[in-house]
């Protein structure tokens, strides 16, 4: 069995107050508990979620000081007793949901997302912006050992929260989905797994650069929604007939757009709320959400079985989302390119600079 040598401290970014900037600084490396992995993390994407954690945004307080982060792809170098069906060596990820007491109700369902105990990386326990960090063996990512690490981080995240939000959307193959936000992180994973599920795509996001993004990721049309005149009827003229789509993703950070979501959605569609901009309120008209047979529903990442499913996905060639590797130390900067809504697709922090 391979052995590892694990140093006593290491490199993080840690947000000591809420509103952060996040710190980078050494911190003390963990010791796993009897059912738990100590990874060291190569590659973590950075989620708009981590800006939310930081700045608080949500009706949930998070852990304080933070080490953030929940996309992180990287190299089991220590165990607990209990862990018996991982070996020193192989290749794991850490994802949002960092472990579930694998007993209630809802985790016996296999909606592990929806336990009363479940535990949040890099919210409620610290995650993956660090190099060396601590996974719950039933719930870390099996990742195949010739996958490319820093490719495939941004699945951890966005890329099972999409699949799971495309499945919940009920579309099939042949039928369209509006991806709202679809030029960010999430929104780039979107358009390439609904490619792979035969979903045509309909990307909505603000400008020329990411509409080419967009395109060249597989979207069917775009919209643009800092120049459309009538971004509703522009989305369903996208569709055969003029009837909207079957499924809209909401991946946006800004509220508005899930107000637009119940006009221009097909009748008899499906509105998946996944984005959480701050302190935001869903609103619809209740005639026409009756007469027209819409369904609104959240959708919250996903369980150890999509998390397989969208690796896989990923294993057989079938997601290239484009991402940019930048050191550790850059956090800050990312944060801030995050909050201006200039990011392309994914940012990958590399944990070794
Ligand atoms: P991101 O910043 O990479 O992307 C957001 C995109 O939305 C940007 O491209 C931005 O230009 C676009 N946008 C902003 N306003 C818009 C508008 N009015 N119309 C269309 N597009 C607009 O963020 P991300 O990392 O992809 O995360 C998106 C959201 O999803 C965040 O709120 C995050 O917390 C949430 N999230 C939810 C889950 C879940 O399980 N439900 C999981 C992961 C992330
Ligand atoms: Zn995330």
């Amino acid at each position: 069995m391979a052995q590892f040598e694990i140093p006593q401290e290491q490199w993080a970014q840690v947000v000591e107050k809420t509103g952060g900037p996040p710190v980078y600084k050494k911190i003390p490396v963990q010791k796993p508990g009897p059912d738990e992995v100590l990874i060291n993390i190569k590659y973590s994407g950075v989620c708009h979620t981590d800006l939310h954690a930081m700045n608080g945004d949500w009706p949930l307080d998070t852990k304080m000081p933070l080490v953030g982060g929940h996309e992180g792809a990287g190299v089991v170098v220590a165990k607990g007793s209990l862990v018996d069906n991982i070996e020193l060596g192989d290749h794991v990820g850490i994802k949002w949901l960092g472990g579930s007491c694998l007993n209630c109700e809802f985790c016996m369902e296999g909606d592990e997302p929806l336990c009363p105990h479940a535990l949040l990386s890099g919210y409620t326990v610290d995650g993956t912006f660090q190099q060396y960090a601590i996974g719950k063996a039933a719930h870390v990512a099996r990742i195949p050992k010739d996958l490319d690490l820093a490719a495939v981080a941004p699945v951890l995240c966005a890329g099972i929260t999409v699949y799971k939000g495309l499945k919940e959307s009920g579309a099939r193959a042949g039928q369209y989905v509006a991806i709202v936000g679809a030029g960010g992180g999430l929104g780039s994973l979107a358009l390439q797994y609904a490619k792979a599920m035969g979903l045509h795509t309909i990307a909505i996001d603000g400008g020329a650069a990411k509409g080419e993004f967009c395109k060249s990721l597989g979207a069917s049309a775009y919209v643009d929604f800092t120049t459309s005149k009538d971004l509703v009827a522009d989305v369903r003229a996208a569709t055969p007939g003029n009837v909207g789509p079957r499924g809209v993703l909401l991946l946006a950070v800004s509220e508005g757009p899930f107000h637009q979501a119940t006009e221009y959605v097909r009748s008899h569609g499906v509105v998946v709320c996944i984005g959480m901009p701050a302190g935001a309120y869903f609103k619809a008209p209740v005639f026409d959400t009756v007469v027209r047979m819409i369904t609104v529903k959240g959708s919250y990442v996903g369980n150890r079985l999509d998390t397989l499913e969208a690796i896989e996905f990923f294993r057989l060639g079938l997601i290239k989302a484009p991402f940019e590797v930048v050191p550790l130390s850059t956090l800050p900067e990312i944060f801030e390119k995050m909050e201006a809504g200039k990011i392309v697709g994914r940012m990958v922090v590399d944990t070794s600079k």
